[in-house]
């Protein structure tokens, strides 16, 4: 199985015991969201506001045998579409902090929706994920091989 890192910084996974479990270094290639602030309405004089994310760029379809590390922003975004998508979990139970406080590591990865699922290939040799199959309407299989 192929994990590749579109933060761009490094993904380490820190044990309890303050040993390095993995690390996923930063692929060069950057999965991004654009985030906008909507004000939603007003409360007891105070504004309120919500974020809309938009469209994820720089994420690869699904690929066999390949999960994809990506911001929270990004994960968010993404609404649970993506079962083959994985991010650093950088909540305070989470975040593996250094004595100035900046986050050095996690101490595990978060999914972004209800399973993660290693997409598998299609079986006829093409390349393409199964899930991203168009199947075989002659035979109603699945996979179009
Ligand atoms: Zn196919």
């Amino acid at each position: 199985m192929k994990i590749v890192n579109l933060t761009p910084h490094d993904i380490v996974v820190i044990a309890e015991d303050g040993s390095e479990i993995r690390r996923y270094p930063a692929s060069g290639q950057v999965a991004r969201a654009k985030t906008e602030t909507v004000v939603v309405g007003e409360i007891d004089g105070v504004p309120v506001t919500r974020q809309a994310f938009g469209d994820v760029q720089g994420l690869p379809d699904p690929q066999p045998d390949t999960l994809y590390i990506v911001s929270m922003v990004v994960g968010q975004a993404l609404g649970g579409s993506r079962t083959d998508v994985l991010g650093p979990d950088t909540s305070p139970a989470g975040a593996v902090r250094d004595a100035e406080g900046r986050i050095i590591g996690t101490r595990r990865l978060v999914a972004y929706a209800d399973v993660v699922e290693v997409p598998r290939g299609c079986n006829c040799g093409s390349g393409h994920p199964a899930t991203l199959c168009p199947g075989n309407p002659e035979t109603g299989s699945d996979y179009c091989g």
